[in-house]
Formats: structure tokens, C-alpha cells, sequence
């Protein structure tokens, strides 16, 4: 092996993995991304890394990924070491390696002027290695405590809560409403971001370490949280924050409006052989799409739609568009409010900014959508940036819209199945919780969407990891010796 060079990013430009040709993958719902990647690529894009005394990389990744230490690994062919080391603080590298925004990327020093580090490509690589090495295998603990805890929902959160607990000699099942394990995973995220195989074969992974999984189980409804918790030691809410926000404007009535998130999930069931939507108006096929919100529900809904036929397609944002450059008050290391183009705007379609839709409307009175009308608009911002006065520029823009999708965002847990429950929450519905992630309930627990609202993968495995130390913890009545991990503080950024 050669000798490290101390400044290989002067050696190496920035090489991604990087994705299928877009006029390819839209032809199918296999992954985005190449499937496959050379070992020297990914050696020298470790060696970039310059091993900085205070990783601001690090700083960036909610959970505190070992960056410096694997890319360097890496880069030494020591892969099953960066294995390891990235599963030290990351249940699921390839959760993370496949749809995280890389927070640490733009947060890399080399960012400062110059491209950062592939983090997200090398950590991908590592997790790809060690599937394909068979290097990943279940951990059982080796001894049972005694004790046992329900985990409620399947996403991220649940399941790095209920692997981390399960570790440390408890028993854990974890209850899922859905037909699927894997919360957004499986039924949000569509398959040609996150393939579903990939969480199966942690679903595996976790069962053969001694986990049980309920399918069909919609906790709060039957049973009702007080019965389950009579019947564990422990309980913990990882239900997500799914609780849609709507439009309430004239026309909304109308056939051929849905949410973004029930569209996505329709599709995913089709991939996964199921039935898709019952109502045949959530379907793209030949139809004018016009997608509501910039974020990324909004992308995912575009890409969909772009695979389902769609005779067009427009995604639409209320925001100005960002600029290309970082404004002075957006300095290094801060996340960059910068324009991205998606993914799935480089797949075709249009996005059109400043736009206030202000109706729906009907014109050949079939009870179906037809036409979107808007405002162009321009936006006076206060001093947070938020959007306080709106003047005007062109009123009623129209939009062709046979299938509308709203993809707006999300304003916290859906609360039924727990309005009776009493326990207290938040203005956005989020469960409160006490700072060992307590709810007001002793022995009942909150942990990743469901306690901080919408967010990222990465932070909702970063909670349930953080559940499992404080459950653990109480249970035993010792400090509990499973690792912390969300111990940077990195506010996410928006996934709509
Ligand atoms: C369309 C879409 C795309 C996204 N893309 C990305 C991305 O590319 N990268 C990224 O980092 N983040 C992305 N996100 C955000 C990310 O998916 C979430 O932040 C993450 O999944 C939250 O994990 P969680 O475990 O807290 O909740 P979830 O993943 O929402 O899981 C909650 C689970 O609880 C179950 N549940 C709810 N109520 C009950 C009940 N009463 N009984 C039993 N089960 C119940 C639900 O069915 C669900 O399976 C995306 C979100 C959406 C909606
Ligand atoms: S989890 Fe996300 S932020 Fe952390 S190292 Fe991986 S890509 Fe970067």
C-alpha cells in the first residue's frame, strides 16, 4: 500500500458513486443510484479526507459518525474495521448511505472552498461491503435480563430503539399497524430511493437477534396503550409524525386532489405486489400532475409521477427560488440555503417558485380538478426569513392539473389513536417528554419523529438510539452502558 498523502484532496478531485443516467432510471423503479463502484474510486476518494484536528464534518452528522476514522480506513482497505466503526454510532449505515441529505458534507472543511469529501458515497460503500461480505450478521445478547419493553412503530426510530434495547438482554416486540415493517422506509420512501430489500434484510437481522414484529397492530385502538403497558415493563411511542397538512381553499373537494404521502404509499404497495389506491383519480398516467410543496415528499412525488406516465408535470413552491450562491449571513459551516436541483427534476418536468395557489377549479363541472389558479408572488421576509407580506406580481397564473398532490409537509403525530390516552403534548402534537425522553406517562417513552416532528432518517435513528439508553437506564436503575448518540446538536433540515 501506498503511503497515505497528507493532502490527497490536492491529488483527487471529488468523484462521487453518482447516479444511473436519468433518461435510464426513469424508465424503471429500480434504485437511482449506480449499482456498483470501484474500490480505488472509493480508496482515493477516502484519501481526500484531511484527518482535520476538529472533524466539522463530524459536527454536522446528528449522530457523530467517525468520519475522519473511516474514510481513512478506507483508504487502507480495511474495510471490515469501517464496518465497525460506522456501526459504533449507526444501526443502519445503509438507511443513512442511500437517502440522507449529508448534513456533514457541506459541513467538511474542505467544503469552506473547494468540494467536500464523498462522506455519504464512502459510508454507502463500507455498508454495501459488508452485506456483500456477509460480514453483517444478527447479535444476540447473551444474557436476558428479564425485562421487556413494547416498541409502537416500525420506522428508524422504532427499529434502532428496539436493537439497541434488545442488545442489551431485554425483550422487545415492536407493533406496526401497517402490513409492512419499516415505517417510511418501506411506505413513504419509494423503492427507487431505498429499495425494500434493504430493509428486509435488517427486519432479518433484527429477528434472528430475538425481536418480535406485529404486522396488522395498530396500537392505542386495540389494544389501548394501558392495556399493552400491564403487559411490558416499558413502553416506547416511535409512531412518526404523519399528521398531513392541508390546503383549505376553494375546490379542494374535488376529485383528483390527494396528499403526496398517500399517492407515495399507494405506489409502494403496487412495487411491493399489492393493491395500489383504490381510487382510480391517484394515478399519473396520461394525466397533467401538478405537485404542491418544494420538498422532499414533493421530489418523490414528481419522480413517481414521471414513472407512472405522466403526460406532465409541475412542482410547485410558494418560496422564491433559493440562490445559487451562499447569501453573507450563510456562511461555512452552516448548512448552505442554497437552490439543489432534485433528483427528480433532473429526470424532466418543471418547477415553478413564488407561486400562492389560491383555488381549484372544475371547468367542465365532472367533479374532477382540471385547472390549478395561483398568484405570482413576491415575499417580504422578517428578520428569521420567514414570510411576513406578499405582494402581487401576476394574479391568476394557470396550471393544467388532472392529479393534484399535496406535499406540503407534515404537522406532527397523527392524534386519534392516542387522543384518549392523555398524555401531554406539544402545540405541533408531538409528545412531551422529560430529558430522559420520558412522556408524561412513568414508563411510557417518545422517541424520534413522534417527540421532534418531521425530520430525517438520520435523526430518527439517532433518537431511538437515545430511547434505548434511557429505557435501559430505567429499567435497570444503573446508568445504562449502551452508547449515546445524538450528542451533537444540528438542526435538520427540511424533508417536507
Ligand atoms: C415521502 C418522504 C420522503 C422522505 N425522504 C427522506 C430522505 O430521502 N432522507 C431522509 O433522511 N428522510 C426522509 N424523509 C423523512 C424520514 O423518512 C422520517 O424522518 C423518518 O422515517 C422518521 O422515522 P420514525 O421512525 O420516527 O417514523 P416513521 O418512519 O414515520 O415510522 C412510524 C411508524 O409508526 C407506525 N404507527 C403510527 N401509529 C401507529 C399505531 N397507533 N400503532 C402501530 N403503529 C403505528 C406507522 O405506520 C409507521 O410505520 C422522508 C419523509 C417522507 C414522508
Ligand atoms: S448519516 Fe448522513 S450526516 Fe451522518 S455521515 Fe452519513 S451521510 Fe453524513
Amino acid at each position: 500500500m501506498t503511503e497515505r498523502h497528507p493532502n490527497g484532496f490536492l491529488k483527487h478531485e471529488r468523484q462521487p458513486i453518482g447516479k444511473r443516467p436519468p433518461d435510464e432510471r426513469v424508465q424503471d423503479y429500480q434504485e437511482i443510484y449506480a449499482p456498483v463502484w470501484q474500490e480505488d474510486q472509493l480508496r482515493e476518494q477516502g484519501e481526500r479526507c484531511m484527518d482535520c484536528g476538529v472533524p466539522a464534518c463530524m459536527g454536522g452528522c446528528p449522530i457523530g459518525n467517525l468520519i475522519p476514522e473511516w474514510n481513512d480506513l478506507v483508504y487502507r482497505g480495511l474495510w471490515r474495521e469501517a464496518l465497525d466503526r460506522l456501526h459504533a454510532t449507526n444501526n443502519f449505515p445503509e438507511f443513512t448511505g442511500y437517502t440522507c441529505p449529508a448534513p456533514c458534507e457541506p459541513a467538511c472543511t474542505l467544503a469552506y472552498n473547494a468540494d467536500p469529501v464523498t462522506i455519504k458515497d464512502i459510508e454507502r460503500a463500507i455498508v454495501d461491503r459488508g452485506w456483500e461480505m456477509g460480514w453483517i450478521t444478527p447479535q444476540p445478547p447473551t444474557r436476558r435480563s428479564g425485562r421487556s419493553v413494547a416498541v409502537i412503530g416500525s420506522g428508524p426510530a422504532g427499529l434502532a430503539c428496539a436493537q439497541q434495547l434488545n442488545r442489551a438482554g431485554h425483550r422487545v416486540s415492536v407493533f406496526e399497524r401497517n402490513d409492512a415493517i419499516g415505517g417510511l422506509m418501506s411506505r413513504g420512501i419509494p423503492d427507487f430511493k431505498f429499495a425494500k430489500y434493504q430493509v428486509a434484510r435488517r427486519v432479518g437481522q433484527l429477528e434472528a437477534e430475538g425481536i418480535e414484529f406485529h404486522t396488522g397492530a395498530r396500537i392505542g385502538v386495540d389494544p389501548d396503550l394501558a392495556r399493552l403497558n400491564e403487559r411490558f415493563d416499558a413502553v416506547c411511542l416511535a409512531i412518526g409524525a404523519l399528521e398531513h397538512r392541508n390546503v383549505e381553499l376553494p375546490g379542494r373537494e374535488l376529485a383528483g386532489i390527494h396528499f403526496g404521502m398517500d399517492y407515495l404509499t399507494a405506489e409502494n404497495r403496487r412495487q411491493a405486489g399489492g393493491r395500489g389506491s383504490d381510487d382510480d383519480t391517484n394515478h399519473a398516467r396520461d394525466r397533467h400532475v401538478v405537485v404542491l410543496g418544494g420538498g422532499d415528499t414533493g421530489a418523490d412525488c414528481v419522480a413517481t409521477a414521471h414513472r407512472q406516465g405522466a403526460a406532465s408535470v409541475v412542482q410547485v413552491s410558494v418560496r422564491a427560488r433559493a440562490p445559487g450562491e451562499r447569501p453573507a449571513d450563510n456562511p461555512w459551516p452552516l448548512q448552505p440555503k442554497t437552490y439543489k436541483r432534485t433528483y427528480a427534476i433532473d429526470e424532466g418536468g418543471e418547477e415553478a417558485f413564488s407561486l400562492d395557489v389560491t383555488a381549484f377549479l372544475d371547468e367542465d363541472n365532472d367533479g374532477r380538478v382540471d385547472v390549478l389558479l395561483a398568484d405570482r408572488v413576491e415575499w417580504t421576509l422578517d428578520e428569521h426569513g420567514r414570510r411576513v407580506d406578499r405582494t402581487v406580481t401576476e394574479a391568476g397564473v394557470r396550471l393544467a392539473a388532472d392529479l393534484v398532490l399535496i406535499a406540503i409537509g407534515f404537522t406532527g403525530p397523527e392524534a386519534n389513536d392516542f387522543a384518549a390516552s392523555g398524555l401531554a403534548l406539544t402545540r405541533q402534537g408531538t409528545f412531551v417528554t422529560d430529558d430522559t425522553m420520558m412522556t408524561s406517562r412513568e414508563g411510557i417513552f417518545a422517541t424520534g419523529d413522534a417527540r421532534r416532528g418531521q425530520s430525517l432518517v438520520v435523526w430518527a435513528i439517532g433518537e431511538g438510539r437515545d430511547a434505548a439508553r434511557h429505557i435501559d437506564s430505567w429499567l435497570t436503575g444503573r446508568p445504562s452502558r449502551l452508547p449515546a448518540s445524538l450528542q451533537t446538536h444540528n438542526p435538520p433540515t427540511e424533508a417536507g
